[in-house]
């Protein structure tokens, strides 16, 4: 019989990427979201497939799934600087109570449960590169609190339903990804630098530019997940691309790969944005045999022609 996976914020840019991949699995699929910061845009191709269904609702509240679950994903929370500053509270609701209601119907379905965590619970670290065992530097009063605390209590609660319900958990600590079906203007450098590109305007840069990124190919994330979904792994695991790179020196690869003729400007840095990001990717290897395999180049270059026909319509 077909497993049934339930992913929550399905409608998003990683859970829709991870719907196609998990109905490739041969899985049944339900898409739980509230469109808050998600697009049916992103799931509209699968509408006519007889494993795939969506259901509109805000897992703050109570879910209610028929029949069996086997897996569920639990992607739902507004998950860039521009949502969450925006939505404040509701990325803390979904971090928390989303994440309570989610457990409960993995306890309730007895399925496996895996938290799309970040490397944001690493805050503003003070080791590099990040390894799952450092407990990281956050500022809980700041602008950025509202999701990284939100996500470091969705991992302490996750290892409470493991540790006293014994439900089957996953924690993924999921690195800055990218690829198709990103928005536009969601306020992530990578997005905004091609967008910046692709109309001709100057690139914008926070700070001088030398804080570092390492950033995935979704395709390869979702493969790291995947894998870590059928492992037996309680424990967080990084996943991402080790490849680091300075915001500038990001910014000129976008000029070269766009050949716009944009140049370059600077704004002031926001409150507690991060120096340095780096996944060590040692548990990963280890334990899921996983390592990413799209280079930079070729990501970004599949990620231009994305935004390129998005800009057309
Ligand atoms: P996204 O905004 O595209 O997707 C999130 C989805 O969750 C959206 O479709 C949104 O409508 C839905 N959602 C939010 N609150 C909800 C609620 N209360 N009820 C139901 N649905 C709700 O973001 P994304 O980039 O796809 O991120 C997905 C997950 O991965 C998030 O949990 C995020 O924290 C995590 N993550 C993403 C990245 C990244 O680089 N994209 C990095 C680290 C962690």
């Amino acid at each position: 019989m077909k497993k049934t996976a339930v992913i929550t914020g399905g409608a998003g840019f990683l859970g829709s990427h991870l719907a196609d991949r998990l109905l490739q699995e041969n899985c049944k699929v339900i898409c739980i979201d509230n469109l808050i910061t998600g697009n049916l845009d992103n799931i509209g191709h699968l509408f006519g497939n007889e494993d795939f269904s969506f259901i509109k609702h805000d897992i703050t509240n109570f879910i209610h799934v028929m029949g069996p679950v086997d897996y569920i994903l639990h992607f739902a929370s507004p998950a860039s600087p521009i949502d969450y500053l925006q939505l404040p509270i509701q990325t803390l609701k979904v971090g928390s109570l989303g994440t309570h209601k989610a457990l409960g119907l993995a306890k309730e379905k007895n399925a496996t449960f895996l938290l799309a965590s970040t490397s944001e619970v690493y805050g503003d670290p003070l080791i590099h590169p990040q390894t799952e065992s450092y407990w990281g530097n956050v500022n809980t009063v700041g602008p950025r609190g509202v999701y990284d605390e939100a996500k470091r209590f969705a991992e302490s609660l996750t290892m409470a339903y493991n540790r006293y319900h014994n439900v089957k958990t996953r924690i993924a600590r999921i690195f800055n990804t990218y690829g198709p079906r990103m928005r536009l203007n969601d306020g992530r450098a990578l997005p905004a630098f091609i967008s910046q590109a692709l109309n001709n305007e100057p690139l914008t840069i926070f700070g001088d530019g030398s804080q570092t990124r390492s950033f995935c190919y979704v395709d390869d994330l979702v493969d790291g997940l995947v894998r870590l979904l059928f492992s037996d792994e309680v424990y967080p695991v990084n996943i991402g691309n080790p490849a680091e790179i300075t915001i500038k020196q990001f910014a000129e690869e976008v000029i070269e790969l766009t050949g716009t003729k944009s140049s370059i400007t600077y704004m002031e840095l926001p409150e507690d944005d991060p120096k340095v990001r780096q996944p060590d990717i040692t548990r990963a290897t280890e334990i899921l045999g996983w390592s990413p395999k799209v280079d930079r180049k070729t990501g970004v270059l599949r990620t231009i022609d994305y935004f390129k026909n998005q800009l057309k319509h």
